[in-house]
C-alpha cells in the first residue's frame, strides 16, 4: 500500500480523544459475541464487532469532559500517510468516505451520512457505554462512530491471536467497521434477531461487513481527495494477502482454537476464518452491493 504523496488528507473525520471516562473494564459497554475460550474473554470480541441490540447503554462513569488531542494535526498529505500509521488512518478514512459517498447513492439511492473514527487511549465514553482499551475496534450505531484503541493491532491481533500483521491490516479493519456504518444507514442492523450460531443474523451481519470491506479494497485506488487527486498510489497483491490473513485471524473457529477450546459453531457471532476470507473476496470481486447480501443466501 502506498499513498499518493500529493493527496490532501487534511480533512476528514478522524479524531483522537482523551479523558472521556471509561476507565473500567468495559464498564457498561454491552458486548455481543464474546466467544470465550481460554483467551480471556475480552480480546475475542474485539475486532470488529458491533453493538446492535442496545439502543443506548448510557455513558455513566465519565470522569471528565472529553478532549480532542493534536494527534492528527501533522497529517496533511499522502506523503505524511506514507510515513506515519496515524496519518495513514486519516487517508484511509477519507478514501472510505469518498468510496461510499459515491457507491451508496448509485446503488441504493441513499446518501452517505458522515461517520467518525475516534481513537482513544485507556478508555472512552460512547453512546453505547464506556469502553476500555481491552475492547478492540467497534462501531456504535447510536452515535454513528467507530472507536479504536490502536494498540489493538500489535497487542491483540498479532500478539494474542497470532496474525501476521502488515500495513493493510488496519485498512481492512476500518473498512469492516465502516461497513457496519453502511449497514446502519441501510437499516440492515435492525434486522438482526439472532445473536449466535453459524447461520445467525449476527454472523450474516459480520460477513456482510467483510464483504463491504472487500468492495472498498477493490475501489480504493479510484478514490480521490477533495481536489480530485488520487489518495492511493497503489494497493497490491501483498495488501490483499494481509487483509485476508487478518480476516482469517479473527474467524470464530480460529479464536476458539487459539483459546484452547473446541470449535463450537453454536457460539459463533462473526463466522469462521474460511467464511470471512471468502466474503471479503466476494466483495472484492463484486460489481454490485447486492452480491454482499448475506441475509439472502443459503451458502454463507
Ligand atoms: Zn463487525
Amino acid at each position: 500500500m502506498r499513498f499518493n504523496p500529493k493527496a490532501d488528507i487534511s480533512g476528514g473525520h478522524v479524531t483522537d480523544v482523551r479523558g472521556g471516562g471509561g476507565g473500567g473494564r468495559m464498564g457498561s459497554l454491552p458486548i455481543g459475541g464474546i466467544t470465550g475460550g481460554g483467551i480471556g474473554t475480552t480480546i475475542v470480541v474485539i475486532i470488529i464487532f458491533i453493538i446492535t441490540q442496545y439502543a443506548s447503554g448510557g455513558s455513566g462513569g465519565s470522569s471528565g469532559p472529553e478532549e480532542t488531542t493534536d494527534r492528527y494535526e501533522q497529517c496533511l498529505s499522502g506523503e505524511d500517510a506514507n510515513k506515519s500509521a496515524d496519518c495513514a488512518r486519516k487517508a484511509v478514512e477519507l478514501s472510505l468516505e469518498g468510496y461510499w459517498a459515491k457507491v451508496l447513492p448509485q446503488q441504493t439511492g441513499k446518501q452517505l451520512q458522515p461517520t467518525q473514527i475516534k481513537t482513544f487511549t485507556g478508555g472512552v465514553s460512547t453512546s453505547c457505554g464506556d469502553a476500555s482499551a481491552d475492547v478492540g475496534p467497534f462501531y456504535c450505531p447510536t452515535d454513528q462512530t467507530i472507536y479504536l484503541d490502536t494498540t489493538f493491532f500489535e497487542e491483540v491481533l498479532e500478539g494474542q491471536l497470532g496474525g501476521k500483521g502488515g500495513d493493510f491490516v488496519e485498512p481492512y479493519v476500518l473498512a469492516h467497521e465502516f461497513g457496519h456504518h453502511i449497514q446502519n444507514l441501510l437499516g440492515t442492523m435492525g434486522r438482526v434477531r439472532t445473536q449466535q450460531g453459524p447461520t445467525s443474523d449476527s454472523v450474516r451481519l459480520e460477513l456482510q461487513a467483510d464483504c463491504y470491506a472487500g468492495m472498498w479494497t477493490r475501489g480504493a485506488t479510484g478514490t480521490t481527495d477533495s481536489k480530485g487527486v488520487k489518495i492511493f498510489a497503489s494497493i497490491d497483491e501483498a495488501d490483499i494477502t494481509e487483509a485476508l490473513d487478518a480476516a482469517k485471524t479473527v474467524g470464530d473457529d480460529r479464536i476458539q482454537k487459539q483459546g484452547g477450546t473446541d470449535v463450537n459453531k453454536e457460539q459463533w457471532t462473526h463466522g469462521s476464518s474460511e467464511q470471512r476470507m471468502r466474503w471479503f473476496t466476494t466483495g472484492y470481486n463484486a460489481t454490485s452491493i447486492e452480491q454482499c447480501d448475506t441475509f439472502a443466501t443459503d451458502n454463507l
